[in-house]
């Protein structure tokens, strides 16, 4: 029997750097995995320079295309990280793969059929996506320290300006100017969707270089920095700009943009439960609606003769249910806690890798005089404070701070990763009259627990 195997690596921009994560790395390791599972052909997959969070990457997207049309029968890939950084991408992508019968595989992580081995596999998403947060926030720590130093936070694009390396500092840039001049012109009359097409009709570009979307539009008519001081880091600092608009103009476009956004109330409202709930009584689909004041009802209620079971007021079911599934990703915690530490252990040693050629590479540029002694110590001294906290972390119990860390992430989870946790874990919610509760989907095993709601 033939069996194509894809292998998949993905590398960040700032992993590229390093020998540890090379995509050859990986592809070596997951051809070993394939070999076991008597694979007669193997196709590589790779993303390089990508980051994890990114679901739109060319390796990835041809990857699923190949599964769609049947050409490969299994994946494999070095970790869930690689897969995506993401909780929902990962279980969406999961989801995607199972539905059409492509096994997935990984080096470092064995996924269980069991409803144990679901919730751990969902629970190590949450902290690939709480490890990312983290790496974002010591980038943020990093450009609040120059922030401090009174230096300008470079990587920041911004359409209108250019950044000026000699001089440290943000200079108009003319014909972007005039794009962003021509938006707020545009904005009291138009759409942000509407200026977005006629901005890329006309063949301007954003920032980047790539279209402008009605988001982007809108994030030019609500950017403080035209009207001359830019805000960084969430209003912990600012740097003075050349204005570029009046404020006169801002505030209209503010207005109108205003004015625009008054929808319908509960338009838009992502109902969590919408596609696992089913009525106990009539065993109908239970589903949400209602403007201002949302709820949950079974389609029976509209059948003659009409199903008996209550209206739901949405807030509170969600809120009960969610519940219930946060004490059940807890108890699944406490149970696979070794392999939780055992996760939290390589994430470490990974990061400790990062962190020491991050070391070497600062020692090598001083040594070359590419960097003042000044910022060399500065920059050695963040280095060396990092590493003796991934010292310190295991004796502060690592692992399971991380599991704790990760499960208090699921509980902020919004609506929408909300419902996409309950439709992977295959839970289904059960209407009573008097309460609701949550199953397992197909035979009644494990996971049952009744709520009011
Ligand atoms: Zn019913």
């Amino acid at each position: 029997m033939s069996l194509c195997v894809a292998l998949y690596a993905r590398v960040s921009t700032e992993e590229q750097a390093q020998h540890g994560t090379s995509l050859e790395g990986q592809i070596q390791r997951c051809q070993a995995l394939a070999e076991q599972l008597g694979a007669t052909e193997m196709r590589s997959f790779v993303d390089a320079g990508i980051s994890g969070a990114d679901i739109t990457r060319p390796g990835l997207q041809s990857l699923l295309a190949a599964a769609k049309a049947n050409e490969i029968q299994a994946v494999v890939c070095l970790d869930p990280d690689r897969l995506a950084r993401n909780l929902s991408h990962q279980l969406i992508l999961t989801d995607q793969l199972e539905s059409i019968g492509v096994e997935l595989h990984f080096v470092q992580f064995e996924r269980r059929p069991t409803p144990d081995g679901r919730l751990l596999y969902a629970i190590r998403g949450a902290i690939a996506e709480f490890e990312a947060h983290k790496i974002r926030e010591r980038t943020r720590q990093g450009k609040q320290q120059r922030l401090r130093e009174g230096k300008a936070v470079t990587g920041t694009q911004i359409l209108g300006y250019a950044y000026d390396r000699k001089r440290k500092g943000f200079v108009v840039d003319v014909a972007e100017a005039a794009i962003v001049r021509a938006v707020f012109a545009m904005a009291p009359q138009m759409s942000t969707q509407a200026i977005a097409d006629a901005l890329n009709s006309a063949g301007l570009h954003a920032k980047g270089g790539g279209e402008f979307s009605q988001s982007a539009v809108y994030g030019i008519l609500r950017n403080p920095t035209y009207l001359g001081r830019m805000s960084m880091l969430k209003g912990q600092g600012s740097i003075s700009m050349p204005p570029l608009v009046a404020r006169e103009a801002f505030d209209l476009a503010a207005r109108a943009l205003a004015a625009r956004r008054r929808r319908p109330a509960g338009h838009g409202r992502v109902y969590v439960l919408s596609g696992v709930a089913r009525c106990a009584i009539c065993g109908r689909a239970v589903t949400g609606s209602g403007g201002s004041r949302p709820y949950y009802a079974c389609a029976g209620k509209r059948a003659k003769p009409p199903c008996s079971s209550p209206y739901y007021p949405a807030a509170e079911t969600e809120a009960a249910i969610w519940a219930l599934v946060v004490s059940e990703l807890e108890s699944a915690a406490r149970h696979e806690t070794p392999e939780v530490e055992a996760w939290a252990e390589r994430a470490r040693a990974r990061d400790r890798r990062r962190l020491e050629s991050r070391r070497r590479r600062l020692v090598q540029a001083g040594g070359a005089g590419r960097l003042s002694a000044e910022d060399l110590t500065l920059a050695l001294s963040q280095v060396d404070g990092r590493l003796k906290a991934l010292d310190l972390e295991p004796q502060r119990g690592g692992g399971k701070q991380d599991a704790e860390a990760a499960l208090a992430y699921l509980k902020r989870a919004d609506a929408r990763g909300r419902r996409d946790i309950l439709r992977y874990l295959g839970l289904s919610v059960w209407f009573g009259p008097d309460a609701a509760e949550i199953r397992a989907c197909g035979a009644g095993d494990a996971n049952t627990r009744a709520s009011d709601h």
